[in-house]
């Protein structure tokens, strides 16, 4: 069942009178109920403003979202209110995403409150009950957020988007500022939930270590773009894409003898400005593969092998 259908979404934001900056420029996906789609790229990509859009932070530029058929800029009274309450947000840093005047179960009834359910008596037990389902405990509600370590704080930012019966949480990398010992729980509980609710998923991150264990199918995406898309074994065992590769040797292995061993693949240069993105491919001044086309004519959106898309002329025409 699809739940989500991002069309040729573009999100510009305006830099001055003549500039914008294309923070998403044409980005199509979907996303099936039950499953989580892993959305990879480095800082600046356009992944979070992608999230943002969806959930209607921002307005779009141009293409469509739907959700469950609905174009959600077009939603309107109760179909709205539905839709924020079924799609929830969790944020990278929790703690700026909490009110730090508000204790624990405030931050976490504040959504109940604002859309009028678990009023009274049951207001309070839905709180203990929804710190004991993160691995909380029902004394962390009369306490305060800067109480809290950062895995906690992420504990209670969950317990918070679960608050309202989300069928679909967008997180924004959940785990990228947690230490690396307290990133796997996290995981852990998300994946756990997933299964007890049947939650579907959108989880961005900078890296494909990260997503590795929770995504189903991984979208990576370069300077605006989704670049490549398909299903997390697809991805790590034969990646199409240029970019994918990259990504994939910066992945430290645990094994000292192979790490040593192992060719990573170091990309000259900066990411280009998403202000004057290059012409033709989006990659092609990094790319150890370039080849005149590129320079000229972007490459298209294509399904490549069954399931596996992927924008690269290296997988087009004559190069099939
Ligand atoms: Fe590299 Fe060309 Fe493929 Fe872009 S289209 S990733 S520049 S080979
Ligand atoms: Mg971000």
């Amino acid at each position: 069942e699809k739940l989500l259908e991002v069309t040729n979404l573009k999100k510009h934001f305006p830099l001055d009178k003549n500039q914008v900056v294309k923070a998403v420029d044409g980005v199509s996906f979907e996303i099936y109920k039950g499953e989580t789609l892993g959305l990879v790229g480095e800082s600046g990509c356009g992944k979070s403003t992608t999230g943002r859009t969806i959930i209607n932070l921002y307005k779009t530029s141009d293409g469509t979202i739907r959700y469950k058929g609905n174009d959600v800029e077009l939603l309107r009274g109760k179909n709205r209110r539905s839709f924020y309450r079924r799609v929830q947000m969790i944020f990278q840093d929790p703690y700026a995403s909490l009110n730090p005047r508000m204790n624990v179960a405030m931050c976490i009834a504040e959504g109940m409150d604002i859309h009028n359910i678990h009023k009274g008596k049951d207001r309070l037990e839905r709180v203990y009950e929804l710190l004991e389902t993160v691995g909380l405990q029902r004394e962390h509600a009369n306490r305060y957020p800067h109480e809290f370590s950062g895995g906690q704080r992420q504990r209670i930012g969950i317990a918070r988007a679960l608050a309202l019966d989300p069928e679909f949480i967008i997180a924004d990398e959940p785990i990228s500022a947690l230490d690396v010992s307290v990133q796997a729980q996290v995981v852990n509980l998300m994946k756990d939930l997933q299964r007890e609710r049947n939650l579907t998923y959108l989880f961005i991150a900078h890296d494909l270590a990260m997503v590795k264990h929770i995504s189903d199918r991984i979208g990576v995406m370069y300077l605006g773009n989704i670049v490549e898309l398909t299903t997390s074994e697809q991805l790590y065992s034969d990646p199409l894409h240029p970019y994918t590769n990259v990504l994939l040797s910066a992945i430290p292995v645990p094994d000292p003898v192979v790490e040593e061993q192992r060719e990573r693949i170091i990309v000259e240069g900066e990411v280009p400005s998403p202000v004057n993105p290059p012409s033709g491919c989006v990659f092609r001044t990094r790319c150890p593969e370039a080849m005149d086309i590129c320079a000229t004519v972007k490459p298209t959106w294509q399904e490549a092998k069954p399931g596996h898309f992927v924008s690269c002329h290296l997988y087009e025409g004559e190069n099939r």
